[in-house]
């Protein structure tokens, strides 16, 4: 009997082990997430996921920021299973269906009025990557320029233009531009101030006849930057981006990829500031936790020809259908509201923390995205004129004692020195205090164990 028990017990660890063995063997050397979280899921729902080792965790990364509803949410599942239930074809390549035109009316109905009045929207391969791609290559063809406007910090995907954007790979058409930061703020100042220089650089970058940047065809930037370590544009900022390309007629691209579908406290981001981009780049938590992609923009940039923008996987029915349901739910339930009140309370309740915590250098964030900068105070430079250098270390000494405590946390920033919150907008009360509880735990556990140096913390 005893035996029979240990063996049962036993069964699920080997389960688990064997998966994660194969998959290091099996795997590219490319894996991220899988290195630092070292978990099998089995079963989810809301914020909650079970490992195939029997663990429970409380799941704040959310598939990347997709999750918006959390995991297997009942609304999303009913309207996938109603797809599959009808008999509809789940491959279309773009012919016209009755999801899609369902999808498509309740994604215009949540866009920005301005836009949505006079928008096309064209179905992108299924990742982000996919539409910042298509983004670029139609304001290149709208516009007949090639440069592109981009900036410090950016994230925009993995393929070859999203990452020159990104600032990954060598592209002479590139510009970076610098993202105004309160806490690193290049010029020392912060704040609207550091903001304004920031827009002044590219305004006379841009009017410079000896600047070295012809005519651009379009300026691509993310409302909140995420994974550059969750670092929200002020809002006077991003109107004097909207002023300056306006001026200049070129195209602007908001990248709404991770702060769609009130993630930020508003429906999209941009709303904030009350700017209308010309094109605006969607996917993540607009699928409903499947693939999807789209790009968005104002009619007269479709310049495009039949065929000029293509992919075998446009079609996703059952995306398109978990898609509407979502942000037909975030709409209803106001789940926007619900994300600014409770991340502002979240981002006290860190800002506390981090007054008891030298190791805190900063907490950030818009709504349900939420950063905690680490870093090493014992190295800062003693004339206090810059903040104390980022710990990486830290950071994912911190991600591991979450784990161990049965929270999923994201890293990012530039140095992988920033915890990231990104949970679902369902979140209760309950959860939240749960969540930082651990959080709160798991830095305390850190800082007492020496932490060694070359821990990688790798996100996207
Ligand atoms: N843009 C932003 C702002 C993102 O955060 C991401 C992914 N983290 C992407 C684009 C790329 O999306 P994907 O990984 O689906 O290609």
């Amino acid at each position: 009997m005893a035996v029979t028990e240990t063996a049962a017990q036993a069964a699920p660890t080997a389960v688990h082990e064997g998966i994660l063995r194969r998959q290091s063997l099996r795997e590219s050397a490319a894996r991220t997430y899988a290195r630092s979280l070292p978990i099998v899921p089995v079963r989810a729902r809301g914020l909650t996921i079970e490992g195939a080792d029997g663990r429970r965790y409380l799941d704040c990364l959310s598939g990347a920021g997709t999750l918006a509803l959390g995991h297997n949410h009942p609304v999303v599942l009913e309207a996938i299973r109603k797809v599959i239930d009808s008999g509809a074809p789940l491959h279309v390549l773009d012919l016209a269906t009755p999801v899609k035109d369902a999808f498509t009316t309740e994604l215009f109905s949540t866009l920005p009025r301005q836009l949505a009045d006079n928008a096309r929207v064209q179905f992108c391969g299924p990742a982000g990557t996919d539409a910042v791609e298509a983004a670029l290559k139609l304001v290149r063809t709208a516009t007949g320029r090639s440069g592109i406007l981009a900036f410090t910090g950016a994230y925009h995907g993995m393929t070859a233009g999203a990452l020159a954007a990104s600032g990954g790979a060598e592209d002479v058409r590139v510009t970076r531009l610098p993202y105004p930061q309160n806490y690193r703020c290049p010029y020392g100042v912060g704040g609207e101030r550091g903001a304004e220089l920031s827009a002044r650089w590219t305004e006379s970058l841009l009017d410079d006849p000896k600047g070295g940047v012809p005519a651009p065809a379009g300026m691509i930037l993310e409302p909140v930057q995420g994974e550059g370590g969750v670092i929200p544009a002020p809002d006077n900022w991003l109107r004097r981006m909207r002023e300056i390309t306006a001026d200049r007629s070129v195209p602007l691209i908001a990248d709404e990829v991770q702060t769609g579908v009130g993630r930020t406290g508003a429906f999209w981001a941009v709303e904030h500031s009350g700017i209308v981009p010309d094109v605006m780049v969607l996917s993540k938590a607009i699928g409903g936790s499947l693939p999807l992609a789209v790009v968005v923009y104002r009619s007269d940039l479709d310049a495009w020809g039949p065929g000029a923008h293509a992919g075998t996987f446009r079609g996703n029915q059952l995306a398109m259908a978990a898609g509407a349901a979502t942000l037909a739910y975030v709409r209803e339930n106001r789940l926007a509201d619900r994300a600014a009140t409770l991340g502002a309370r979240m981002l006290g309740q860190l800002q506390g923390l981090a007054a008891q915590h030298p190791c805190i250098g900063d907490v950030r964030g818009r709504g349900l995205m939420i950063g905690v900068e680490l870093v090493d105070p014992e190295a800062q430079d003693p004339t206090g004129r810059a903040p104390a250098p980022a710990s990486p270390a830290l950071a994912a000494a911190v991600q591991q004692e979450c784990l161990r405590r049965g929270l999923i946390v994201e890293l990012g920033g530039r140095h992988s020195s920033v915890v990231r919150l990104l949970p679902p907008l369902t979140l209760t009360d309950e959860q939240a205090t749960a969540v930082l509880d651990r959080l709160a735990d798991a830095l305390a556990a850190a800082e007492r164990t020496p932490y060694r140096l070359e821990q990688p913390g790798l996100s996207h």
